[in-house]
């Protein structure tokens, strides 16, 4: 027989206990002040990004201004252009190549709902393949609407819980898109 006894836990501790709730938020509020954003452009609206991240705009204010090229380092995927059919593929290639936690922004209306691109070659929506957190409207989104846009990942990043990777919700969303 085994000497281990299960013991049930003190009063106070039962629950989400400390982990999910002040080192969740702490750990939320420096996430989303430092974001790396990965800038996936491919037609005008990537101009109006690097207005955005010019000095007018400045989207360093933000913590966000060391952009990163490489999927292994960034967090932030931002969408912008005309995403054909041919190049779907390559953005669910880098979506996955980013390591969690990863969010996703829809800049743009051909990056939101392919625009006024209603063609055979051109996606109609990047989440026909990739999910998507926040879409951001115009063509081109001025840079107040994509900071706009940025600002509500923050507010989603700093609510979050550490584990949503594991939390089934975001496992639903992941299976839906036939991501493991
Ligand atoms: Fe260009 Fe408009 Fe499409 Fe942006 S939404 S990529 S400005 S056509």
């Amino acid at each position: 027989m085994s000497d281990i006894q299960l013991v049930d836990a003190p009063a106070g501790v039962e629950g989400a206990g400390f982990f999910a709730t002040s080192l969740d938020k702490a750990i939320g509020i420096a996430r989303s002040n430092s974001l790396w954003p990965l800038p996936f452009a491919t037609s005008c609206c990537g101009i109006e990004f690097m207005a955005t991240m010019a000095s007018h705009y400045d989207l360093s204010r933000f913590g966000a201004e060391r952009l990163s090229f490489s999927p292994r380092q960034a967090d932030l995927l931002m969408v912008m252009g005309t995403i054909s059919k041919k190049m779907a593929p390559v953005l669910r290639q880098v979506y996955l190549q980013m390591a969690e936690p990863r969010w996703v922004i829809a800049v743009g209306a051909c990056a939101s709902s392919g625009g006024i691109f209603d063609t055979y070659s051109v996606l109609q929506g990047i989440d026909e393949v990739i999910p998507v957190d926040v879409y951001v409207p115009g063509c081109p989104p001025r840079p107040e609407a994509i900071i706009d846009g940025f600002m509500n990942i923050q507010e989603l990043v700093k609510t979050e819980t550490l584990r949503r990777r594991s939390e089934p919700k975001y496992q639903a969303l992941l299976a839906k898109y036939g991501i493991q």
